[in-house]
């Protein structure tokens, strides 16, 4: 399949890892909308949140689970942002589920 993401799980195109076991990979935003912006994907292909299915939703607490591990890793402890996302009108320009953590500084709420 022709996915961005899951070339960079494959390692096929590089990226700035931040952290990998073998359900997971973290690795940093090419064009980063905050000071610390890093990108959570599965290496199996998911589509987006609407593709989360009683089957494959294990993934998404293992994700938040690191996400929790690395925020007291990289000392976040100011605050942080998760969020995933999903189809056009919301912004999803990469078809392959992730999850943006971002932090290090101010975010404005509601998003626009
Ligand atoms: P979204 O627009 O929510 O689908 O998020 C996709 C994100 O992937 C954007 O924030 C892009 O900056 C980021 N992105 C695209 N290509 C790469 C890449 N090769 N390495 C790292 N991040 C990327
Ligand atoms: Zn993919």
């Amino acid at each position: 399949m022709d996915c961005l993401f899951c070339k960079i799980a494959a390692g096929e195109i590089p990226s700035r890892k931040v952290y990998e076991d073998e359900q997971i990979l973290v690795f940093y935003d090419i064009e980063p909308q905050a000071p610390v912006h890093f990108l959570v994907i599965p290496k199996k292909h998911i589509s987006s949140v609407g593709e989360i299915t009683p089957e494959n939703s294990q993934i998404v607490a293992h994700i938040y689970e690191v996400i929790a591990k690395l925020s007291q890793d990289l000392k976040l402890e100011n605050g942080f942002r998760v969020v995933t996302n999903c189809g056009e009108e919301a912004g999803q320009s990469v078809p392959h589920l992730h999850f943006h953590v971002l932090a290090g500084r101010s975010l404005a709420w509601p998003p626009g």
